[in-house]
């Protein structure tokens, strides 16, 4: 189905703009969602001409086997407007150009406008698209902002007041690029329509989640941006705790948008709340220090680009979130990230508890008293995608010996690539005035609230770093985290 709509993209020259806005406008148009009424106007402070900026648009998508024509045609929809953001002149300019943009492509004044720009800028930025009369008042007006939203619960407010002052909540869609993931998304069905698994889905029955986001790039060059960041706000504050609400919240009324944000909220409100003695038993850090893997050889962190010689700042971050509530109370969710890790992988295990008495172990084989391996369902979301549970079968042979199998299902790597890119599919459901896969604010607020008692805490402590060599699965005490409570890191590459 077609959609007509204004794109308005600030921070139109940028990294993200050019990796990932351009090529996905591009998918939705070879899919026929943008066709002839549509038009993208790139802002930022470059002088730039409507043709050179078109050929930085046609440059992006060149991997996409876009025919001449074809690139050339969509390239035309796009005009650019140099333009500093500060400067309440520019947007006179850009709404008279957003006006004519509107006529020339009959796009009923739908208006998408996208930050794609540092979050300091996006105050100024809504308050002028209302002072100055860019929003319509006869389509929609959808504002899309990218991570991060605040530094800290108190900045997130101011943000979120200032622009909930010009854009109602249904009209602001809060990227978390994760959500928009084929596996992430694949967690609510994977829960919702197998009933063998959401009849075990509680405390019941498992014993321990686990969640992994682990890179094995450095910081590259965004060592600026990570030390005021680190692993904690970069990654646990948002993508973390989404996947942590999807995984815990309760089975929404329908699959709307309202009742998963609803089912949500309520999970980040019942994760404790530590006070500083419980953040430092429940949450580790780490630091990467140089290190080798495959012989190749990697850095400190303190000696990389643009970070201070005696960093505290954290590259690693593991934790254990407690929901008290009735379906979780006691099930440890654990969660782990950072930079410089073994291999790059995002994947989730659900480890099911024990069966309550082992009759097998009669066996010479199982020494008295010893348990049988656990169950565990793994949700693999990145690179590969798929699932896999590990059961207990027979050993072929005499007697009763079990050994672990292993159900396993991997999408191919054929499906994944034509599979929708992310930002592809979160342009989409923006189009469409689908919040279902963006954050709310409710969830921001929350998320805020539990990540700064940790970051309050340690900021009042210094760590020991560096903790842990490049190449490896972060430093000992996340894996003496779980090894207190009688667990360990089902994932071990
Ligand atoms: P970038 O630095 O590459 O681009 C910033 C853009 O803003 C440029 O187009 C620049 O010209 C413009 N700009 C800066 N100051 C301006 C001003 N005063 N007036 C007008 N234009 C101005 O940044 P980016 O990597 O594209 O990131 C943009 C946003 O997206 C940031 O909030 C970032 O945190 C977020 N983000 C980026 C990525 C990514 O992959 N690059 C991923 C997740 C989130």
């Amino acid at each position: 189905m077609e959609q007509a709509a204004l794109f308005t993209i600030f921070g139109g020259t940028g990294d993200l703009a050019k990796r990932k806005l351009y090529p996905s406008l591009f998918r939705l148009y070879k899919k026929g969602n943008l066709a002839q009424h549509f038009a993208v106007i790139g802002t930022a402070r470059r002088p730039w001409s409507d043709d050179h900026y078109r050929e930085i648009v046609r440059e992006t998508i060149k991997d996409l086997n876009a025919t001449e024509e074809e690139a050339q045609e969509f390239s035309n929809h796009f005009y650019y407007l140099s333009h500093n953001v500060n400067d309440t002149e520019h947007y006179d300019q850009l709404k008279e150009l957003a006006d004519q943009l509107d006529e020339k492509y009959s796009l009923q004044g739908n208006r998408v406008y996208y930050l794609a720009m540092a979050p300091q800028f996006f105050g100024t930025i809504v308050n002028h698209l209302k002072s100055q009369e860019i929003l319509t008042t006869t389509g929609y007006n959808r504002l899309v902002i990218e991570k991060p939203f605040g530094f800290d619960y108190d900045s997130a407010n101011e943000l979120n007041n200032q622009i909930r002052n010009v854009f109602p909540e249904q009209d602001i869609f809060r990227i978390d690029h994760y959500l928009g993931k084929e596996m992430i998304q694949n967690i609510s069905v994977i829960r919702f329509a197998n009933n063998i698994f959401e009849s075990l889905w509680n405390n019941r029955y498992i014993e321990n989640v686990q969640i992994t986001f682990s890179e094995a790039l450095g910081v590259e060059d965004r060592g600026g941006y990570y030390e005021n960041s680190g692993a904690l706000k970069d990654m646990v504050q948002n993508h973390i705790l989404q996947v942590v609400a999807l995984l815990a919240m309760e089975v929404p009324t329908s699959f709307s948008n309202k009742s998963i944000r609803e089912e949500k909220v309520k999970v980040l409100q019942a994760i404790r709340r530590y006070d500083s003695e419980e953040v430092l038993q429940n949450f580790v850090r780490g630091q990467y220090d140089a290190g080798a893997l495959d012989d190749k050889q990697f850095i400190a962190y303190h000696d990389e680009p643009n970070v201070a010689e005696d960093s505290l700042m954290e590259t690693f971050v593991a934790g254990k979130f407690l929901i008290d509530n009735f379906r979780w109370s006691g099930v440890p969710f654990y969660v782990r990230t950072g930079k410089r890790m073994t291999e790059k992988g995002t994947r989730i295990n659900i480890v099911f508890k024990q069966v309550p008495v082992n009759v097998f172990n009669f066996e010479q084989e199982v020494a008295d008293g010893e348990e049988l391996p656990q169950n565990i369902l793994t949700i693999y979301i990145q690179p590969t995608e798929g699932f896999s549970l590990t059961l207990n079968g027979k050993k072929i042979g005499q007697g009763f010996n079990t050994e672990p199998v292993k159900l396993d299902f991997r999408q191919s790597a054929e499906v994944t690539e034509n599979s929708p890119e992310a930002y592809e599919k979160l342009l989409l459901d923006a189009l469409n005035g689908d919040g279902t896969n963006f954050s709310h604010w409710d969830e921001v607020a929350n998320s805020w609230e539990i990540v700064d008692r940790i970051r309050n805490t340690w900021d009042q402590t210094t760590p020991g770093f560096p903790n842990y060599s490049a190449g490896t699965m972060g430093p000992q005490c996340a894996f003496d985290l779980l090894a207190k409570n009688g667990h360990e890191w089902a994932w071990q590459p």
